[in-house]
């Protein structure tokens, strides 16, 4: 099995190259560039690919793939909304994913940003570097005792559920099912969670009934002073309607891991860019906004672990028997 590695970073090649002596019947060659129609060609003489989540594995592509005799696609996060499943399926080319890594991981950066907003963070540490050693402005809320919301209590949501529970905070909830792991939580209907929290974390999927799920109308419902935090995906809230919000005051503090028009910048260093978006350069210039760039997976144990589900996929779609609940398009 040869895999060519589209748009490595250091830490993916770390990770990977730790655990691959246990893979020795497994070749992985690194590239540094993401796959696109300028680079699919080098992926001919492989048998896979392996991309990330905002790699555009288009139809394009995925017809190039197939006439290289591509057979496996590798995905090495759990999303597939970035690849032609359908293209794929017609050419008969096998698209596998790692469908859990580390909740824990993308829960605990949910509550850090949670944190962050509230206590002002991102600006106590510039005050503080430039000898302003003021602390007006700086005033949060203490989370014990306060309501948290969360939406989705999927395998991310409850541990977000359980952090704001073990921080002494009462857990509202609202999914289609109600998690047996949260005894602790009270499931409410979206109306009653928008009324009725202090914090609001966001672990859905976006799906076509999740998409702009947080809007102006759903805004408006929430308590002045809210604090939003999204770690799941950019489109579960309406950018536009956001910053209508943030103008009105309503948040005390945003958090955003993820946000509409990240595709362009996520994973790059565009420090002497222009940006071309004015709804990302307008969201980044509110005091009360902090926006971090899809890390919420990034920890040593989240990598670890989708370097090994990824070869265990390559190795088991190569003996025949590819592990079914990791495949997410075949035919
Ligand atoms: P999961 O499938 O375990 O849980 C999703 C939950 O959302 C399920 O319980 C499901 O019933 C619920 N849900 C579906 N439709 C809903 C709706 N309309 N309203 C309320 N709840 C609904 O998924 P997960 O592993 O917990 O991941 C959640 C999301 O986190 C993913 O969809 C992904 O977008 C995002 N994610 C982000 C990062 C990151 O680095 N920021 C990393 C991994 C995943």
């Amino acid at each position: 099995m040869k895999i060519l590695f589209y748009d490595t970073k250091p830490y993916d090649r770390e990770s990977f190259e730790k655990i691959k002596p246990q893979y020795n019947d497994i070749t992985v060659d690194f590239l540094k560039t993401d796959i696109s129609h300028r680079t699919v060609d080098l992926a001919k003489g492989y048998d896979a690919v392996c991309v990330f989540v905002a790699s555009d594995v288009n139809e394009h592509i995925v017809r190039k793939l197939a006439e290289y005799k591509v057979k496996l696609i590798l995905l090495r996060c759990a999303g597939y909304n970035n690849v032609a499943l359908a293209e794929a399926k017609k050419h008969g080319i096998t698209v596998m994913h790692v469908p859990a890594y580390s909740p824990e991981a993308v829960a605990e950066h949910a509550l850090a940003l949670a944190f962050a907003v509230n206590r002002h963070i991102h600006k106590a540490y510039i005050k503080v570097r430039e000898n302003n050693f003021s602390l007006i402005g700086l005033s949060g809320v203490n989370f014990r005792g306060k309501t948290a919301g969360i939406i989705g209590t999927g395998k991310i949501g409850a541990m977000m559920a359980k952090n704001c529970h073990g921080i002494g905070m009462k857990v509202i909830a609202y999914d289609k099912y109600h998690n047996p792991d949260l005894p602790f939580a009270e499931y409410v209907d979206l109306d009653e969670l928008f009324r009725r929290s202090d914090l609001i974390s966001l672990h859905c999927p976006l799906t076509e009934d999740t998409y702009h799920i947080i809007d102006l109308e759903a805004i408006e419902k929430m308590k002045n002073g809210v604090i939003l935090v999204n770690t799941s995906r950019g489109a579960l809230i309406s950018t536009e309607d956001l910053i209508k919000g943030i103008r009105q005051y309503k948040f005390s503090g945003v958090g955003l891991d993820v946000y509409e028009e990240e595709m362009e910048n996520v994973f790059e260093n565009r420090e002497d860019d222009i940006l071309e978006s004015s709804v990302t350069a307008r969201l980044l210039s509110f005091p009360n906004v902090i926006v971090t760039s899809h890390q919420g997976f990034l920890t040593e144990e989240a990598l670890e672990a989708i370097c090994e589900t990824t070869l265990q996929n390559a190795r088991s779609f190569a003996n025949g028997e590819p592990i079914k609940g990791n495949i997410v398009g075949r035919q």
